[in-house]
């Protein structure tokens, strides 16, 4: 097949390693480790659009081939299961690295973000490709400064339940300023602040994906603590287009990619109220511990250097996800997964 042959020429492998200069514009060779996950297949679904040939790499610990089915029996288009804790050998000019157990129900225990991290970078200075890091707003910690600017360093618990994340993800960054130092391989940091839209997770205790799901199946919304505590809630859409600035941008970052809208949890739940059920009930339940009590991104810099900023509300966000939760829930005879 041509898409084939134009893959070989920019390995290498089809002229004996002289890569022809000019074709690696023509169409990239993109990598994203956990691209069957919930931001991942978003960006699979833009990369995909602007013609670049997508491999991703997910062992589909909380992704779901669902997320990227609408892709497969594309020639550009491969699906890999692997646990990217074992080495792997590929040949890409991109590296989005997402794979990593988001989520606290799912994170404990998981030595991803040191050990997946250092392989892909490791594929990174083997094949020079460019690698981005997606970080999270929790390598802030429970934040002293208000709100956070890329140059604060932190307020993190190194042995609280929460810590194998944000101590993973600061270690993740770590390596990765390491290899750029030490090996010269061209890097990007973004660290994500919270993000919400169609394929989340249903389950993984996320709030705008609880309450959600709660308001559908009329349950009360569950408020831990006094729901004072504050969020600043990001469309997925804004974020691919920040994290695909970035990676085609000249900054290593790192860049906040966040939303600065701020909400406290309790008017969270009112605008889920609002957009799904104004009947839908409020219950508290106790927090768990180390929870951050605010957070909003500085994007400053992101605005300046990428020319990047979110354009997508709450309120005009939230609805876009119902469609997809709806079907998730009560059953989807089409199969869209939005
Ligand atoms: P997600 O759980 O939907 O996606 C993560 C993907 O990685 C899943 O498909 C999962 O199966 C895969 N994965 C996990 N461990 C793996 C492993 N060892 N090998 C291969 N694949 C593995 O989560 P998401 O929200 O899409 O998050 C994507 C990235 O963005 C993560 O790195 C996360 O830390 C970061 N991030 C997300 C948010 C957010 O609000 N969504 C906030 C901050 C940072
Ligand atoms: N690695 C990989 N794919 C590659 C190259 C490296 O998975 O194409 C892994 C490799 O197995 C190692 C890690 O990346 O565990 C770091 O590689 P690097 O070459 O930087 O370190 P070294 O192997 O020299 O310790
Ligand atoms: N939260 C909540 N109800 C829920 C789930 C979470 O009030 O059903 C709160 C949680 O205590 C935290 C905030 O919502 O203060 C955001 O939690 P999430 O796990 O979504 O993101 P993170 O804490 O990682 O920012």
């Amino acid at each position: 097949a041509r898409s084939d042959d134009v893959d070989d020429q920019f390995s290498g492998r089809a002229n004996g390693g002289r890569v022809p200069l000019g074709l690696k514009t023509k169409r990239l060779r993109v990598l994203v480790t956990g691209g069957a996950g919930f931001v991942g297949s978003h960006l699979v679904d833009r990369l995909m659009e602007r013609g670049d040939s997508v491999i991703v790499v997910d062992n589909f610990f909380t992704g779901r081939k669902e997320n990227v089915v609408h892709h497969l029996g594309n020639p550009r288009f491969e699906l890999i299961r692997h646990d990217v804790v074992e080495p792997i050998l590929l040949e890409v000019d991109q590296i989005y690295h997402l794979a990593c157990p988001a989520s606290p129900v799912h994170y404990k225990f998981n030595p991803t973000n040191v050990v997946g991290t250092l392989n892909m970078l490791g594929l990174a200075k083997r094949i020079g490709a460019r690698f981005l890091l997606t970080s999270t707003s929790e390598v802030y910690g429970d934040p002293l400064q208000h709100p956070q600017v890329e140059t604060y360093w932190g307020n993190v618990n190194p042995i609280g339940v929460r810590s194998c994340y944000d101590e993973g993800k600061r270690t993740a960054e770590t390596l990765t300023m390491d290899y750029h130092r030490g090996a010269g391989i061209e890097v990007r940091i973004a660290r994500i602040f919270n993000t919400y839209g169609p394929r989340m997770c249903i389950d993984d205790g996320r709030v705008v994906s609880n309450f959600v799901a709660q308001a559908l199946r009329k349950e009360p919304l569950t408020v831990y603590g006094d729901g004072k505590q504050t969020r600043s809630f990001q469309y997925v859409s804004d974020l691919v287009e920040g994290l695909m600035r970035l990676m085609e941008g000249e900054h290593v970052g790192p860049f906040n990619l966040g939303n600065p809208s701020e909400f406290t949890m309790l008017e969270l739940a009112k605008v889920v109220q609002e957009v799904i059920d104004p009947n839908a009930k409020i219950e508290f339940r106790p927090n768990t511990e180390d929870d951050p009590h605010k957070r909003k991104p500085d994007i400053t810099k992101a605005q300046q250097l990428l020319d990047w900023e979110p354009v997508v509300s709450l309120r005009k966000g939230l609805p876009l996800m119902v469609t997809d939760f709806k079907h998730r829930i009560f059953g989807n005879p089409r199969e869209d997964t939005g």
